[in-house]
């Protein structure tokens, strides 16, 4: 297990992600449009997206996440008002992760606010499924397979945050107070798409 630094792309936002390895959560990249809309809102798609739109993340559980400094620029937004918490850090506009509400024990943190060590699949694992390629924004490379949201991956996360419930592990939260209140109100963003 690698503790794994975390940091926005100004410094001015940093954390911790203790105790990871590939058993300690599932990389994905997203190519739907909710996750491109996030990266384009916040100016950020150079950075953020892959040459095809999709987002890298690695879906674990919140206590291993901790934010050390900048916690008052960790801010939020919602792209539908039922849609996940999409948290970022005000400073730079750095993407850090999808959530649901806080009983929830899920976050799907985006890589680009990770310091990703050098031996990548050995402490993330490999990617283990490209979503919603129907969303990407040009044809996906070979290997790449298009996938909606295959149900392997939906017993996989529904298995995983059944244990992250049983050990405790959706706190401490760096997203959410003790009550379950985010630590600063989401802000709803128009979506691409009405409806
Ligand atoms: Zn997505
Ligand atoms: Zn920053």
């Amino acid at each position: 297990m690698t503790d794994i630094s975390l940091s926005c792309e100004c410094g001015k936002t940093q954390g911790i992600a203790r105790g990871i390895s590939p058993d300690s959560g599932t990389r994905v990249v997203c190519y739907c449009d909710d996750c491109q809309a996030f990266a384009r809102h916040l100016g950020r798609e150079d950075s953020v997206l892959d040459p095809w739109g999709g987002t890298d993340i690695f879906q674990t559980a919140p206590a291993h996440i901790a934010i050390t400094e900048g916690r008052e620029y960790i801010r939020c937004l919602k792209l539908t008002p039922k849609g996940p918490y999409r948290w970022y850090a005000g400073c730079c506009n750095t993407p850090i992760a999808n959530t649901g509400s806080a009983s929830l024990p899920f976050a799907g943190m985006i890589t680009a606010f990770m310091e990703i060590p050098a031996d990548e699949e050995r402490i993330l694992g490999p990617v283990g499924w490209y979503l919603q390629g129907k969303y990407a924004t040009k044809p996906l490379p070979p290997g790449r397979k298009i996938v909606g949201f295959p149900l392997s991956l939906l017993v996989q996360l529904f298995w995983n945050i059944l244990v992250w419930k049983l050990k405790g592990l959706g706190k401490p939260t760096p997203f959410f107070d003790e009550d379950g209140t985010p630590v600063t109100e989401p802000e709803l963003v128009q979506g691409r798409k009405e409806g």
